[in-house]
């Protein structure tokens, strides 16, 4: 059995029957298909209830190149295993914008395309062109352009067809503004507000921002003072802040057990050593639950709970 302890940003101790590090999407050749299998970059999104009864593929596809430019933009093609920070990085140090407001969010490049990764009203959708695919046990590469993809918020068509592997992603970025000023308060503004995964196990927001009616929004607001809404693309449905809620119920903080929520986010759940990811879970039940009953919201796990 293979230990996943150190393979997921909560640091839940799980275990899987197999690993195989994907270096080349030829390597899918060792795949079983007849087993149960997942893809992994990071774990910066999982949660391991229990052991897995399978395959972890961890992608660690790496390389970056430059497709085609002109004086106005550039395009790139970056590998699903490339670090998303890192790429980032890269993309402002060449002066070119899109990504930068995206600094910091742990992961790889793939999974950021998976999940629709977003932050400070910025999703990578707008910057993805294609994404390339791979599936197991066929020696086909699909081409998915942007509309293939179906972006939504934090939601993919990959997201619902888990046998497809992201091998790379393309990014169309603008060299017409500066990202720099933009790339550097991102980072200072999560460095302030987030725990660094790296210290406190966690995998961020536990669950998505719920998007909800006008009608269940005007309740909201008679029961809670100074709630911050987002609109939407759909006029009659209106994004409010999950972790707000949460606060609002007394999660921020609230420690059960060996889980805790971060003291400055009631949305992002921390490991405080030991948890297992059943413990995890029961937790998160709980804030669920506790939303439900106070506000009749059905609370949306961002987290993959496997
Ligand atoms: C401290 C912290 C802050 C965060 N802040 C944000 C934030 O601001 N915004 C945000 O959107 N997210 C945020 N996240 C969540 C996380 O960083 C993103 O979801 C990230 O994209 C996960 O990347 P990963 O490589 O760890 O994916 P994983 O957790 O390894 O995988 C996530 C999902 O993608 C699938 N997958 C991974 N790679 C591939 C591939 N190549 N092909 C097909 N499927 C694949 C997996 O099977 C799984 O279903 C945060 C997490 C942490 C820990």
């Amino acid at each position: 059995m293979i230990d996943l302890t150190h393979l997921n940003t909560l640091q839940v101790p799980a275990k899987a029957k197999d690993l195989i590090l994907l270096k080349s999407p030829k390597d899918l050749k060792k795949l079983r298909v007849d087993e149960p299998y997942m893809f992994l970059g990071l774990g910066a999104n999982v949660l391991f209830t229990k052991d897995f009864p399978g395959t972890i593929v961890k992608i660690d596809l790496k390389g970056k190149k430059i497709i085609s430019e002109n004086d106005e933009e550039v395009m790139v093609e970056i590998a699903a295993g490339e670090n998303w920070h890192d790429f980032v990085t890269w993309a402002v140090e060449n002066n070119w914008s899109g990504v930068e407001n995206l600094a910091l969010i742990p992961g790889t490049v793939g999974a950021a395309a998976v999940g629709n990764i977003g932050a400070y009203r910025q999703e990578v959708k707008t910057s993805i062109l294609n994404v390339q695919c791979s599936i197991p046990n066929t020696s086909q590469a699909e081409i998915f352009n942007n509309s293939a993809c179906q972006f939504a918020y934090r939601e993919s068509f990959f997201k619902h067809h888990k046998e497809y592997l992201v091998t790379a992603v393309q990014f169309g970025l603008s060299k017409n503004s500066t990202p720099k000023a933009a790339y550097e308060e991102t980072i200072k503004i999560r460095t302030e507000k987030l725990p660094d995964w790296t210290k406190i196990p966690t995998a961020g927001s536990f669950f998505k921002n719920p998007i909800i009616t006008n009608a269940q929004c005007s309740m909201l607001n008679a029961q809670i003072k100074d709630l911050q809404t987002y609109p939407t693309e759909n006029p009659d449905l209106i994004k409010v802040p999950a972790g707000k809620l949460l606060d609002e119920l007394g999660w921020k903080g609230k420690k059960i057990g060996s889980v805790s929520t971060h003291d400055k986010s009631a949305l992002v759940i921390i490991n405080l050593g030991g948890a297992s990811g059943a413990e995890i879970f029961d937790y998160s039940e709980k804030m669920r639950a506790d939303i439900k009953k106070n506000f009749d919201i059905d609370l949306e796990y961002e987290v993959l709970i496997v």
